[in-house]
């Protein structure tokens, strides 16, 4: 199984480094928002830079990019948009992205709907999906419509099950408030949330996830499950005729949910 650490950032945000099976010191940085945090674990556990992966644009998943590249040249490989100026690589749907310095590769998902541009990077049993799918929740749409977003989420749904889930954000207690409005007869999430609650009294990620977890515990991975598509019509006052509709849905509902 792939070998990766957590560094995390700013108030929430979880930046990944992901070792080479065969070179364990050196490593890929995902999504570093910021420098600062992923320069001190590089020092503190002597290890070597060799990729930066990015997800999208947002600054606090691109951030640290100019000054880690003053650390090392290393490749920036990124989706095709113009607002990451660092990128070095361009990852497109379906490209595997080689990563020879240290013996991985990815292949690229494009999964629009958070940005247009978000792509997740999958391989070696592990997903890193950056802000459009979270553990038991999704990223706002900001850019996208709910059917691309309610599309990148089937993609990624997916993938085997024992895949790991590598987000960018520790949303997950907050998620799970609202996933138990939706849907407060699933135990699977009462559990989780038993689950999540321990973690992060101990300070503890509660990532990565499996898919297997996520689709038991997500609403937003279950907009076909009658459970779910209940819930979102009885919040829309009508009757909902397809996945992405139930999707859009509840995705406003978590926009006002406190
Ligand atoms: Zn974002």
């Amino acid at each position: 199984m792939l070998s990766v650490r957590p560094v995390q950032a700013f108030a929430d945000n979880y930046i990944w480094l992901i070792h080479s099976p065969l070179h364990p010191e050196r490593v890929a940085v995902v999504d570093p928002g910021d420098a600062a945090p992923v320069i001190e674990e590089l020092r503190r556990s002597d290890l070597q830079l060799a990729a930066i992966l990015l997800t999208h644009h947002h600054p606090d998943h691109i951030g640290g990019v100019p000054e880690l590249l003053r650390l090392a040249e290393v490749p920036v490989i990124g989706p095709k948009d113009e607002r990451i100026a660092t990128r070095s690589q361009t990852a497109v749907e379906g490209q595997e992205i080689e990563l020879p310095e240290l013996g991985l590769a990815f292949k690229t998902l494009e999964i629009p709907g958070h940005t247009l541009s978000h792509i997740a990077f999958w391989g070696h049993d592990a997903v890193f999906c950056g802000d459009t799918l979270f553990s038991a929740g999704c990223g706002r749409t900001f850019e996208g419509t709910a059917q691309q977003m309610n599309t990148s989420l089937e993609r990624l749904r997916a993938l085997p099950p024992h895949t790991q889930v590598y987000c960018g954000h520790e949303y997950t207690a907050s998620n799970l408030r609202f996933a138990r409005a939706v849907e407060p007869d699933n135990g699977a999430c009462a559990d989780y949330q038993a689950q999540v609650t321990r973690l992060r009294a101990n300070g503890e990620p509660t990532l990565p996830s499996t898919l297997a977890l996520e689709i038991q515990v997500n609403p937003f991975l279950r907009c076909d499950t009658p459970a779910v598509r209940h819930a979102a019509q009885q919040k829309a006052g009508s009757a909902l005729t397809d996945n992405a509709q139930v999707f859009g849905v509840l995705r406003a509902w978590k926009d006002q949910f406190r």
